[in-house]
């Protein structure tokens, strides 16, 4: 694609919008800032940024809002910036969208580390299913599609669908969902899953945080909930209880 890569800070503390845009700035992205969820709405409208930090304290709109409203257009990578811990903000968090999460006070070098690994992700290609001459559901047969139990994923579009419906994810959502049709009946670890989502390998030893694997458990549960799957008799993610995850049995 080769364009310049656009950052959309919408912050309304200033100290905090001029750390992020340093850091953005430093990653390469040419950035934008909005002071409001408002401006933010319609900066990210027209701007079409690759990353979005989201603070959910904002004047008029509260973050959640805003990413919602943001994801009915655009699949930007979204950073939620939250000054509040809680757990459930966290969930509320990335059910409306966001891709991750960071509680303030952050360091400049985990925003760094995140976006990084954010730019090493494929960027969902939506373009591409908008191509005249593109097969309509006939990508079957490509080795990066996969099919279970009703589900078709294809990797290169970047689609799922499930009993012929398609279903919208979050980049986040879908590379898990990915991780586990790759692992075929294996066991990936949180642990596993969260190196996946920051593109390391899955064998390196790089510290995760309960945080981490907390959020990986959230995204499975919204993932779970978009798929309509049951973590009781599933048809796709099952739970291996305090180890992580795999892909249900085949059924016939
Ligand atoms: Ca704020």
């Amino acid at each position: 694609m080769g364009d310049t890569r656009v950052g959309l800070v919408i912050e309304d503390d200033h100290d905090i919008r001029e750390l992020v845009r340093v850091v953005l700035t430093q990653a390469g992205f040419e950035v934008t800032a909005a002071s409001s969820g408002a401006e933010g709405v319609l900066a990210a409208k027209e701007l079409d940024p690759a990353v979005i930090t989201l603070d959910l304290g904002l004047p008029d709109i509260d973050g959640f809002e805003v990413a919602r409203q943001i994801r009915q257009f655009s699949d930007a990578y979204i950073v939620m910036l939250t000054a509040r811990a809680e757990e459930l903000d966290t969930l509320i968090g990335l059910e409306s969208g966001a891709d991750d999460y960071l509680t303030k006070p952050f360091r400049p070098r985990e925003l760094r580390a995140r976006v990084a690994a954010m730019m090493r992700r494929p960027r969902s290609t939506s373009e591409v299913t908008d191509d005249l001459n593109a097969p309509l559901g006939g990508a079957g047969d490509d080795a990066n599609s996969y099919r279970h139990n009703g589900l078709n994923m294809s990797y290169d579009s970047r689609t799922v669908d499930v009993d012929g419906q398609e279903l919208s994810l979050t980049r986040t959502e879908f590379d898990l969902l990915h991780a586990l049709l790759e692992a075929g009946r294996m066991v990936r670890t949180k642990a596993d899953l969260v190196r996946r989502l920051r593109d390391e390998p899955y064998d390196v030893g790089s510290y995760i945080s309960e945080a981490d694997e907390r959020s990986v458990e959230v995204h499975m549960g919204n993932l779970r909930k978009k798929l309509g799957d049951s973590a009781q008799d599933p048809r796709w993610l099952q739970t291996v209880r305090g180890v992580g995850y795999r892909l249900a049995p085949e059924r016939s």
